[in-house]
């Protein structure tokens, strides 16, 4: 029999303890980060041959260490795109944590898997992707968009006349970071679509029309983007669609950010056309209302993805085996030991409902259209856009670019709010506006007022 460590036990208390005071709080701090220098200084030396007891790594943590990180849950938490966990999903993510699981084959982490394929099938609904269309979540949207870009790779390259080429995809100005980067790492060219608004299908037709033919030949995917993250704007989903299934291209969609709002009955419409991709990116820790971290992708065929991934090695034959039979994650995305980072999620919508994820994104949506209305009420603001998605940008009259820092800094000195500023481009200039980004439901009316009228 085992002894019972009675120092462990209290150390597990202490810990939940924690957890659950920190997933109650109300009136949390918005914390600020403190040089690497500054922290060593309070804290000391704290990996040490002996160790130096849990207690006392707890307690500077708890003095020290947790303040000097910004709670992305909070309330006043308006910059760049925040998170809102359920309470349900944060309290399954420590399940998940203690359960040890496995999540890349069937055979050591079925229980886990089959609760995530519940919750993929939902977003996969939601999508309106056809028949035998399925999904992996993936550790975030970049992780997403690689598995996705090397999918449509693998594909293009499997015609012969394209092996050994290096292919080109095509993506709107407004593409995230996260496809220029993994572009990168599948070593292809970017052609990037001038666009301050939403990417069309005549200008994609019109971009393509100009390629020279071998250009043409490289080509073998478009990116569009379903909320760009820095405005919310959804690109012609369907008019691209059109494009890429009469240029013979793959069509992914990045809806990293907006994606959650598929749920939502108010702008479902604006996504029309999503249901024609070969390939989506949803992240649930953005407006799923899950625990970092948490991405999905999403293929309509989802056999290229395992032609794509499917990792090959003697030591993993097993898993293949007929007893193990059942769907393996690692198949179908980069990564091969992963956790079940869908279990949380399929927890809180077990528990909560989908009508509650519709409201609580309804509320994201609401909240933009209710700031826009403030801004355009107020005399020193003024719309740089109207509201898209959750994304307001807004200017203060006569405002310099240091303005917007500065007061972005004060706020977060003073642990009030976080509300950072972007540039959106108009025309040839780049200004330099304000941004919010709603997802939290719990953000109230008064929130938007008081970090308006902090705007002197
Ligand atoms: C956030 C975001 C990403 C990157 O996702 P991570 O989860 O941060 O890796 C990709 N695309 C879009 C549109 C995003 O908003």
């Amino acid at each position: 029999m085992h002894k019972i460590d009675l120092g462990l036990v209290e150390m597990t208390m202490d810990v939940m303890k924690y957890a659950i005071d920190r997933i109650s709080a109300t009136d949390r701090k918005i914390g600020k980060p403190l040089k690497a220098e500054e922290l060593k200084a309070l804290v000391g030396e704290t990996i040490t041959d002996k160790g130096i007891g849990g207690e006392n790594a707890f307690n500077l943590w708890k003095q020290h260490l947790a303040n000097a990180n910004v709670p992305v849950d909070h309330p006043r938490n308006l910059a760049f795109v925040p998170a809102s966990p359920t309470k349900a999903a944060i309290m399954f993510d420590l399940v998940t944590s203690a359960s040890s699981i496995h999540g890349a084959y069937w055979m050591e982490g079925a229980g886990g898997i089959f609760c995530e394929n519940e919750a993929m099938k939902w977003i996969v609904s939601l999508t309106g992707l056809p028949e035998g269309a399925f999904g992996v979540f993936t550790s975030g949207g970049t992780a997403a968009n690689l598995s996705a870009l090397v999918t449509a790779r693998e594909h293009w390259r499997e015609k012969p006349s394209n092996r050994g080429m290096k292919g080109i995809m095509i993506a709107s100005s407004g593409a995230h970071s996260s496809v220029k980067a993994m572009a990168k790492v599948i070593d292809v060219d970017v052609l990037l679509v001038e666009s301050e608004e939403a990417l069309e299908g005549a200008s994609l037709q019109e971009t393509i029309s100009k390629l020279s033919d071998v250009e043409r030949e490289r080509l073998f995917a478009v990116v569009a983007t379903g909320g760009t993250t820095n405005a919310g704007i959804i690109d012609d989903l369907e008019g691209i669609a059109k494009v890429c299934e009469a240029e013979d291209l793959w069509f992914h969609v990045d809806a990293a950010y907006g994606g959650g709002a598929l749920v939502a009955d108010s702008v479902r419409h604006l996504f029309n056309g999503i249901e024609r991709a070969d390939s989506i990116t949803i992240d649930p820790h953005k407006w799923m209302f899950s625990p970092y971290d948490c991405g999905a992708v999403l293929y309509k065929n989802p056999e290229l993805a395992k032609n794509a991934h499917s990792q090959q090695g003697s030591y993993l034959d097993i898993f293949k085996d007929e007893g193990a039979h059942g769907f393996n994650p690692a198949e179908y995305q980069i990564q091969l030991t992963r956790r079940v980072r869908g279990l949380p999620l399929w927890f809180s919508l077990a528990m909560h409902g989908i009508d509650r994820y519709k409201d609580a994104v309804e509320r994201g949506l609401e909240l933009a259209k209710i700031a826009g209305e403030m801004i355009e009420a107020h005399p020193d603001l003024e719309l740089v856009r109207p509201p898209s998605l959750s994304c307001v940008l807004y200017r203060r009259k006569g405002w310099q670019p240091e303005d917007y820092t500065e007061w972005t800094y004060e706020n977060h000195r003073k642990g009030f709010a976080l509300v950072t500023p972007t540039k959106y481009k108009q025309g040839e200039t780049y200004e330099t506006v304000s941004r919010f980004c709603f997802i939290n439901p719990d953000t109230t009316e008064k929130d938007i007022e008081l970090i308006l009228n902090s705007m002197h």
